[in-house]
């Protein structure tokens, strides 16, 4: 059997998902809602960390409020997520409000795109972009299995 681990879009915990099942049945083993939603979860300090273990690459869009491109990109990042996942794992991540991981990751523009996986970033991009673009960037990388 195999499987992998990634967070559940409610309570944020790490759970293990059979890949032999459809991955719209998985159910959170704390919480019990449905593991993966269809909507990017917000990423705080709190959760950040089991986020990004995920198996799963896990698409991290950097934004602030007062950023104009960056609400602009936000129909896009969400259209893009509900496409996705659980092929990708969606969050979004105030910088303003997580100033700490903003730094920590060194983000000097945005809206910034980090992928993670494992623990570690596996791409970045800044700026918005097309759907379609979006869309091409995230079938270069890898899978989870
Ligand atoms: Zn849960």
């Amino acid at each position: 059997m195999s499987s992998i681990i990634t967070y559940c879009s409610h309570c944020y915990v790490k759970n293990r998902m059979n890949l032999s099942r459809p991955p719209q049945e998985a159910r959170c083993g704390r919480c019990h809602h449905p593991l993966i939603d269809l909507t990017p979860v917000v990423a705080t300090d709190a959760n950040f960390e089991a986020l990004i273990a995920s198996d799963i690459p896990v698409v991290i869009d950097f934004w602030a409020s007062w950023c104009g491109p960056c609400l602009q990109f936000a129909p896009t990042f969400n259209a893009v997520a509900t496409e996705l996942e659980p092929r990708f794992r969606f969050a979004k991540l105030d910088t303003e409000k997580e100033s700490n991981l903003a730094a920590r990751f060194a983000i000097r523009s945005i809206p910034s795109l980090l992928v993670f996986q494992r623990g570690q970033v596996i791409a970045q991009r800044s700026g918005a972009l097309p759907a379609s673009l979006f869309r091409q960037w995230l079938e270069t990388l890898p899978r989870a299995s």
